[in-house]
């Protein structure tokens, strides 16, 4: 045990930071280190830059802090505005929040206060994939789709209906399309047989992130399911806590796909490690059908403060004016030729997926029937501490849904350039 009264986690000791800079951290023992994770996939603009900092003081300088029912503010406003055009206008409306599990929490609470405004109190279940993760408050963990989390609380949570979401690693038909095609009927049959009328909403994230590996979804899949939404009359709500803000190239990931969710969560690369900023964007009739039967009934303190929103309006700012989207997308593919060039020399590797600068390696025991380690042997903790002791940050997961292994996430900031990638 530890002298420490921090509980965040099991396991040994962990070194204390002394400062950072670019892509680089360095602990107190002088050691260096290269955020290949951008922490937890959040400080997506790297450490240490003066321009966010001038911004947050610039706005800690007029005021922090207002609550939002007593005081409209103007970087709110304009964040918002600016997240409204990020979607080419096809989610009209934001509510902020400070994190990620709250902007599913509140997307989650939206859908449904949508379906009693609006005459179908009847729909109170959700649909979401396993594996999958989508935060820790209870509500979020409902939604979650991986065992270690969700077991204590299985009794107390409102547990969506989970369903598997395609799997093109691992799959065994003839090939990716029809593979699709049986997924989606198979999810058909679940949510049939669960009452269609019952749904309120389909959540997923457009790519897999801590939980899976950064597994993939494609086009065919995600046009799937919004088809089945639509035929069930539920909603689709996009978790983009991970993917949004530039991570895979474009501004939110959906618009790899070209299917538009109703709602979306955004949180992690929105304050870039600067500042904990969210937010959910959902359609206009959505809102507007809450609001005239009285309003949302939801809300944080924190929620669209001044400094939340300006650190925000700093960073959507500097990843227009360096040309990130463009970066992440030259140094994606870069990314990944360099990670099967690996997988190549080491069979371990046993999958390598992913988009922009969110990839995923899947570490097997044997290669050619695709056979996850022993769980017991730990290899996704022992190939990050060996990483670290290297100097590199990654980011580890196993799933334990007997679905997949060991996996580890590389997402360096966006910001990333050649040499150091
Ligand atoms: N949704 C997704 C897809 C995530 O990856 C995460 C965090 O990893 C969350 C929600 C929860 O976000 P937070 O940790 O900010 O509460």
């Amino acid at each position: 045990m530890t002298t420490s009264p921090l509980f965040y986690q099991a396991g040994p000791a962990l070194p204390e930071v002394s400062h950072a800079d670019g892509v680089y951290l360095w602990d107190e023992h002088g050691n260096e280190y290269l955020d290949g994770c951008s922490g937890a996939i959040a400080c997506n603009l790297g450490h240490g830059r003066t321009d966010i900092r001038d911004a947050m003081v610039a706005q800690l300088d007029r005021v922090a802090f207002t609550y939002r029912t007593q005081f409209e503010n103007a970087p709110a406003v304009a964040l918002a505005e600016a997240l409204v055009e990020l979607t080419d206008g096809a989610l009209e409306k934001v509510f902020f929040v400070s994190s990620g599990s709250e902007a599913v929490e509140s997307a989650l609470k939206l859908a449904r206060q949508y379906f009693v405004a609006t005459g179908q109190p009847q729909r109170r279940r959700f649909v979401s994939l396993r594996p999958s993760y989508h935060g820790s408050t209870l509500g979020a963990l409902g939604v979650t789709g991986y065992q270690p989390l969700e077991a204590p609380f299985a009794d107390i949570t409102s547990a969506s209906l989970k369903v598997p979401g395609p799997d093109f690693y691992r799959h065994t038909d003839a090939d990716d399309a029809s593979h699709v095609e049986r997924v989606l009927a198979e999810t058909r049959a679940a949510i049939e047989a669960a009452d269609p009328g019952a749904i309120i909403a389909f959540v997923l994230e457009p790519v897999g992130g801590a939980s899976t590996g950064a597994r993939m979804l494609d086009r065919r899949y995600l046009e799937g399911i919004r088809a089945l939404c639509d035929e069930f009359g539920c909603l689709l709500i996009l978790d983009e806590v991970l993917t949004g803000i530039g991570r895979t190239g474009t501004w939110f990931a959906y618009q790899h796909y070209g299917v538009t969710p109703d709602l979306l969560t955004t949180a992690k690369g929105l304050g870039a490690g600067y500042y904990p900023v969210g937010a959910v964007l959902a359609r206009e009739h959505i809102v507007n059908a809450v609001m005239e039967s009285g309003g949302f009934q939801h809300g944080h303190t924190y929620a669209g403060n001044p400094l939340a929103c300006a650190t925000g309006l700093a960073v959507l700012e500097a990843i227009r004016r360096e040309r990130l989207l463009a970066n992440v997308a030259e140094r994606g593919r870069r990314l990944e030729a360099g990670l099967k060039a690996l997988q190549a020399r080491f069979p371990w590797m046993g999958d390598v997926r992913g988009l922009g600068l969110l990839w995923g390696v899947e570490l097997v025991a044997d290669p050619r029937t695709r056979t996850p380690f022993p769980a017991a042997e730990n290899q996704f903790a022992r190939m990050t501490a060996l990483a670290k002791e290297e100097g590199l940050l990654i980011y580890p997961r196993r799933t334990l849904d007997g679905l997949a292994g060991d996996h580890f996430l590389v997402t360096p900031p966006l910001t990333i350039d050649a040499q150091d990638l």
